[in-house]
């Protein structure tokens, strides 16, 4: 590290991580950001769908060869047959980020953040004075670097807010385990996200076929809550899928890891320290993917500190306005989405059937309640269930 004291001190160079730093880098502050990896983004364990286009470009400029598809909609296999298409141009985009990751990283590092690799977080201290000690270890040894601001974009297996006693383990009820397969060749529609779902494929998830137009592979993959089956392991299971759907599939390589899908930790931050992304469980939890989400973060993030440095208030009261920020910009969401999956997935084999049926006609309707009057009574009846089920939650 080339000084011993910054004004913060970001641990991650993940998107929430390399977002946040560059941003407060550009608001002048000092910033130091570390990554324990030595290659950023690799491996690559993320099926690498995410937000549209005009939303990546807002974190940029981005190198064109970050973004692999232009992503038109949606196409779901339901159970029983039913299949739901969204087609809506621009819906997303496929990213390949194992360019992505170290785009972001190297603008951070053009905006003047010192960005260092093969340098993992051992401890972060208690606040002493007007600042927290990172325990930094490299391969030259431990420095202890000090921080006026720590920020924990340290992802799902993020020790930082462990650290700073913050309650952040997860829960296995809502912890998601997801396995990506590198598959050669384009398998599904490249305009479509394309998914299964439901009784008849995995209930407890979803199965995924993302188009890498560019590299002419498929992400395949499947993501489900554990604990899962008994006797097979979650890449089996995957594998199995890839095989039945598509039994000429070529494998490229496999990845894997685990999504939270609890919604947003109930606390974020504390004196001097927040965390973002990952490690606050800001992923969305109805489809696991939590790019977005790390950067909108790291943005509201990068903007509360910028404002506590310059009136010299980093207290947790005073960061709180970084956890009311997010719940404002997709925390509320989430929350509602996370009733919804626990209704879906709650479903008997029968009224998930009814319900992609509603949902069909909806979607086929260009999203029109008036299109519902058609099917009135399985309407009413999936509006009872999802009642019923939010009132248990
Ligand atoms: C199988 C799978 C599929 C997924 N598919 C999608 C998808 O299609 N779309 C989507 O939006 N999301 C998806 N996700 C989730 C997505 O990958 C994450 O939400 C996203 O990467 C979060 O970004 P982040 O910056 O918070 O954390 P990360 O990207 O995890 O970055 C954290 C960084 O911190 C570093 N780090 C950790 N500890 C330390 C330490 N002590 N010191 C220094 N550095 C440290 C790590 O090496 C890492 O580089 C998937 C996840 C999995 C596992």
């Amino acid at each position: 590290m080339k000084n011993k004291e910054y004004d913060v001190i970001v641990i991650g160079a993940g998107p929430g991580g390399s977002v946040i730093a560059r941003r407060l880098s550009q608001y002048g502050h000092s910033v130091l950001l570390i990554e324990k990896r030595e290659q950023i983004g690799f491996p690559v364990r993320c099926g690498e769908a995410s937000t549209t286009l005009e939303d990546i470009e807002s974190y940029g400029p981005i190198d064109e060869d970050c973004i692999e598809t232009i992503i038109d909609g949606l196409f779901v296999y339901g159970p029983g047959g039913t299949t739901v298409e969204s087609l809506k141009k621009d819906t997303g985009i496929m990213l390949n980020r194992e360019k992505f990751d170290p785009c972001l990283a190297k603008l951070a590092e053009q905006d003047g953040v010192e960005l260092v690799t093969n340098a993992r977080a051992e401890s972060v201290s208690a606040v002493i004075g007007k600042f927290r000690e990172v325990s930094i270890v490299t391969p030259e040894g431990t420095e202890k670097i000090k921080g006026r601001m720590i920020v924990g974009a340290d992802g799902m297996e993020s020790l930082v807010g462990r650290m700073a006693g913050l309650k952040c383990l997860h829960n296995v009820n809502s912890t998601c385990t997801g396995v990506d397969i590198e598959v050669e060749g384009i398998l599904t529609d490249p305009r479509y996200l394309t998914f299964w779902q439901g009784h008849d494929f995995i209930n407890d998830g979803y199965i995924w076929s993302f188009p890498k137009v560019k590299s002419n592979v498929t992400n395949f993959g499947a993501g489900f809550l554990i604990p899962k089956s008994k006797d097979l392991s979650i890449q089996d299971i995957t594998l199995q899928w890839l095989y039945k759907l598509f039994p000429e599939a070529k494998v490229n390589k496999i990845t894997g890891g685990l999504i939270s899908v609890s919604g947003n930790l109930k606390e974020y931050v504390t004196d001097r320290l927040i965390l973002v992304g990952d490690a606050a469980h800001h992923t969305n939890p109805l489809t696991g993917g939590g790019i977005a989400a790390a950067m909108r973060a790291a943005k509201e993030g990068a903007e509360v500190i910028h404002n506590g440095l310059i009136k010299d208030d980093l207290s947790k009261n005073f960061l709180k306005n970084y956890e009311e920020r997010c719940s404002i910009v997709f925390g509320k969401k989430h929350q509602l989405l996370l009733k919804f999956r626990k209704f879906l997935l709650g479903q008997k084999r029968e009224d998930q059937i009814e319900f992609y049926k509603v949902i069909k006609t909806f979607v086929k309707s260009n999203f029109s309640y008036l299109a519902l009057i058609k099917c009135p009574i399985i309407t009413l009846k999936c509006l009872y269930r999802y009642l019923r089920s939010s009132s248990k939650i």
